[in-house]
């Protein structure tokens, strides 16, 4: 049974509950997971609550020098943590070194902290100074899904310790290898004992997670369900949330849009990953006659070596799950032209959860793969007549993560990315995240808490601000605040 990791020990759970971890390449046993109770948490707490005194007496500038050996331990061991990534997840191996990667620029961005998160200073009035100063939360939690187990926790660790908090991580319980892992270069880079802590588990502890009253903050990212329920139970016992939900991303291809370089990147953003991307293409609006990239797209979907170029579904159930909404697909007159379920799994290793990618077009906007997150690499076409049309679609769904515009003109992308309806807006980019120093995060039923989880002003939401009025009295001087 894999470990917990506890006040910088590898603790076993005392646990009787545990769910077995299967790759998803191969089907295959890799690990058990603890479905640890609210004892370990306790530990875990009270190990962060000791630990975090002295961390946060510590200037910003010698705490991130641990983060700054962490990235070069990170960047030495690039292929092998990728390695483990495509064990737990199912990526191919160049997604996986991709995502190893992006978590490299998170912890660049943190170590760039001292620089970035200072307090500021004026006197406001004569003699009278006010100062801010940035102060940790505490004890803090993240909460991961499985699509990017290496990547998504390091979006929240490096901003938290580097400002002063401790963190607990609870990794997804089909994903728990990177997790450990992360605890390891940490160790390894020397940050002190208990200040790191992985808590396995489900449901159970999350809840126990949200109710604990030695938690200031929590960050999450998961779908929107459980996003919700995370949000309101923290909220409800006076943490501060900042919550990630799920997706359903539209993107709008106009007729002059660039035929081979659009079909490239959509395919790009609905594959990648196997779909199982929160920034995955979900729905393309073909405004007018796009048949021409259409075509394009189909051609380079059924040209995908399954098994090479696209990796596996995380599970039998997640599979099941796409598999139905393709058995679905044809009701209230949507085409099937293009079923992942027949791709040739030639290339693929047996025992593993595959599919190739699938076009449902001729879709209605309140067809269930126009309005559900599937997950998967499969893509609903509805046809629309005008930008107008397209874009009162993207809005009235209630996600908000990304949305993208495909088109040759200027005033057509400057038109949709100020009326579209997400936090993050690609022109001719299917996967628009945003890199460092700018922040991921997206809207409405994609984001619960306001702010984004990366960037500025993550900054904010791992410090509290003290505000410090000085006046040293000098005898003659005085105005209304003496
Ligand atoms: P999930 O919501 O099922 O799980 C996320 C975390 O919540 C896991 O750690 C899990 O153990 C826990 N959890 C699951 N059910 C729970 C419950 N009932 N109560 C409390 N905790 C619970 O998500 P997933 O399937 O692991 O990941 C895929 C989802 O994550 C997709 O919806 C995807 O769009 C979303 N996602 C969003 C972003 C983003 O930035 N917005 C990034 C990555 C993934």
């Amino acid at each position: 049974m894999l470990p917990n990791f506890i006040g910088g020990e590898r603790v076993q759970s005392p646990t009787s509950r545990t769910l077995p971890v299967l790759e998803p390449n191969t089907g295959e046993l890799i690990a058990e997971v603890p479905l640890s109770g609210a004892s370990e948490l306790d530990a875990a707490v009270d190990a962060a609550s000791k630990a975090q005194v002295e961390w946060a007496k510590m200037p910003t500038k010698d705490r991130v020098q641990i983060l700054y050996q962490m990235k070069t331990l990170v960047e030495a061991e690039k292929d092998h943590l990728a390695e483990v990534v495509t064990k737990e997840n199912g990526k191919t191996h160049a997604e996986s070194l991709g995502s190893v990667m992006r978590a490299v620029e998170c912890l660049e961005f943190a170590v760039s902290l001292p620089q970035i998160a200072t307090g500021e200073i004026m006197e406001v009035s004569q003699g009278v100074e006010c100062r801010t100063v940035r102060v940790p939360v505490g004890v803090t939690a993240a909460i991961t899904p499985f699509n990017f187990p290496f990547m998504v926790p390091l979006w929240m660790i490096p901003m938290s310790l580097g400002l002063g908090n401790a963190v607990i991580l609870k990794p997804s319980e089909q994903t728990p290898l990177s997790a450990l892992e992360i605890a390891r270069l940490l160790e390894e880079s020397g940050l002190p004992a208990g200040l790191f802590s992985v808590v396995n588990g489900d449901r159970e502890i999350v809840e126990a997670m949200c109710d604990h009253p030695g938690i200031s903050a929590i960050g999450f990212v998961g779908s929107t369900r459980v996003a919700r329920i995370v949000y309101e139970r923290s909220t409800a016992t006076g943490k501060r949330v900042r919550a990630l939900g799920g997706a359903k991303n539209h993107l709008v291809v106009v007729p002059d849009a660039d035929p081979e370089m659009t079909a490239t990147n959509v395919v790009a953003s609905v594959a990648g990953c196997a779909g199982q991307r929160c920034m995955a293409a979900s729905v393309l609006l073909a405004v007018g006659d796009c048949d021409h990239i259409l075509d394009l797209i189909k051609q380079k979907m059924e040209a995908i070596v399954v098994g090479r170029d696209m990796g596996a579904i995380i599970s039998e159930a997640a599979h099941n799950r796409i598999s139905g909404y393709l058995e679905r697909a044809e009701e209230g007159g949507a085409v099937l032209t293009l079923d992942g379920r027949k791709a040739s799994l030639e290339h693929a290793p047996a025992g593993g959860h595959y599919m190739g990618a699938s076009i449902i077009d001729h879709a209605s906007p309140d067809h269930e793969a126009s309005c559900e997150e599937i997950f998967g690499p499969t893509l609903t076409v509805i046809r629309c007549k005008t930008l107008d049309e397209a874009l009162e679609i993207e809005n009235a769904n209630p996600y908000g993560n990304a949305a993208a515009v495909y088109t040759s003109s200027g005033g057509t992308a400057q038109y949709f990315s100020d009326r579209a309806s997400a936090g993050m807006i690609g022109v001719n980019i299917g996967v628009p995240v945003p890199r460092e120093p700018f922040a991921f995060g997206g809207w409405n039923d994609s984001a619960f808490g306001g702010g984004d989880i990366t960037g500025p002003t993550a900054i904010d939401f791992w410090t509290k601000t003290k505000k410090i009025t000085t006046k040293w009295s000098d005898g003659h001087r005085s105005n209304w605040m003496s």
